[in-house]
């Protein structure tokens, strides 16, 4: 079940519904998107962090430029299995969103608006809509239900028609995206904060969502937190003694070791040292009875059979890498070389995808090579220090 923790900021109102939002937030003024996140220095909440400033320039240049109106699809697709944080914004703080997406369509001049998200969310966002009097100016897109149904190029084609597969980036979807026109594609949770930016809160760009998971009591438990940009990870996800690993940033994030994370600060300047970033804002703390080496391998092998196979680090690496770390999941004693191959192919893949998948996966492979690296020699020898086998990490069945 995943639960909401933070009354403080996108989740003040107490319920979903426009008279609820507009008791909590007021009505929402008119503002120049572009101003108010240059001032800000908003960054992207859906995963790369980009400046949003610069990306709104960039459409709205484009526009200028090919002297056609751009398109705005507001991404809640999250396809990202352990993420729940737009899902959770989406049913929670729906008029945020719409307002946000209110805001950036009168700024960019876009007539073509679209909120992408999980189809058993549009029934909800249908009646969210139906409550506005702009309502009828933003068309509901079924986000498709893969991992990569949230790259933006991926996005496009899917509203487009065509197969949810990532496209050339020779041609950026700024310049020519959906129906070919300029597109800009802005992650939910970066609208909502627009949206409360416009009202004057100063203080939303230097917060995120997170989506927490963890075990309490030996069960699962997953939840959605608003924190702020900087907080020690120790005082965000409960790292105790039966702790193993903590996973920053989603399954194209990084394993780091839990002494290592508790006293890291949750932004870019204290992640990236130790080659983290807060990516789809997943922070999972990983028990210490399951196996870092198996969760690492199931979830792989998913990436693996996710991937378009449409370039030739997907086609060829991805999968001999997930049969190799299958085979290093398992508590025998691996063929000779097997992990020089894998470090390898790891060192092959980067730079070399007409997306970021194969360089995401490789980040997680060798980040879990490096933490786990006492598991790998335990497994060499027939043994592993897992007491259960019971999976922590979600992994959808149905994949391509
Ligand atoms: S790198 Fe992989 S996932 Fe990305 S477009 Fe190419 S085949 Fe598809």
């Amino acid at each position: 079940m995943t639960t909401v923790l933070s009354t403080h900021g996108l989740f003040d109102a107490p319920g979903p519904g426009l008279p609820e939002h507009r008791a909590t937030f007021g009505p929402l003024p008119g503002a120049d998107p572009v101003e108010l996140a240059a001032a800000a220095e908003l960054t992207g909440r859906g995963g790369a962090g980009f400046p949003t400033a610069v990306k709104l320039r960039s459409v709205a240049d484009a526009a200028v430029a090919t002297r056609r109106s751009p398109v705005l699809v507001g991404n809640g697709a999250e396809g990202e299995p352990a993420a729940a944080k737009d899902a959770v914004l989406l049913s929670r703080a729906p008029h945020l969103v719409l307002d946000g997406l209110s805001l950036v369509a009168r700024g960019l001049g876009a007539t073509d608006v679209v909120l992408a998200a999980p189809e058993h969310l549009l029934p909800g966002l249908a009646a969210r809509l139906a409550e506005r009097p702009d309502g009828a100016a933003v068309r509901l897109h079924p986000a498709a239900a893969e991992f990569l149904s949230g790259e933006e190029s991926a996005l496009v084609a899917d509203i487009d028609g065509d197969p949810p597969l990532p496209r050339s980036k020779l041609v950026p979807v700024r310049e020519r995206g959906v129906d070919g026109r300029p597109t800009l594609v802005q992650n939910v949770e970066t609208l909502a904060r627009l949206a409360l930016m416009a009202r004057g809160d100063r203080e939303t760009s230097g917060r995120t969502l997170v989506t927490r998971r963890f075990q309490r009591n030996r069960t699962p438990w997953t939840d959605v937190l608003e924190i702020p940009l900087g907080a020690p990870l120790g005082d965000v996800l409960p790292l105790d003694s039966h702790v193993r690993a903590v996973l920053v940033g989603g399954y194209h994030g990084t394993w780091l070791p839990a002494a290592v994370a508790r006293g890291l600060p949750l932004d870019r300047a204290g992640l990236e040292p130790v080659g983290a970033a807060l990516g789809a804002g997943v922070l999972a703390a990983l028990p210490a009875d399951r196996c870092g080496l198996r969760e690492t391998a199931r979830v792989v092998g998913y990436l693996a059979a996710s991937s378009a196979g449409q370039c030739g680090p997907c086609l060829n690496g991805l999968p001999r890498i997930a049969a190799a770390l299958a085979v290093l999941a398992r508590a025998a004693t691996p063929p000779p070389q097997l992990l020089t191959d894998i470090w390898r192919w790891c060192g092959l893949l980067p730079d070399r995808g007409a997306c970021r998948h194969p360089d995401g996966t490789v980040r997680l492979v060798a980040s879990a090579l490096g933490v786990f690296a006492p598991e790998v020699r335990l497994h060499a020898s027939g043994r592993c220090s897992a007491t259960t086998t019971r999976p922590f990490l979600p992994v959808p069945g149905a994949v391509r």
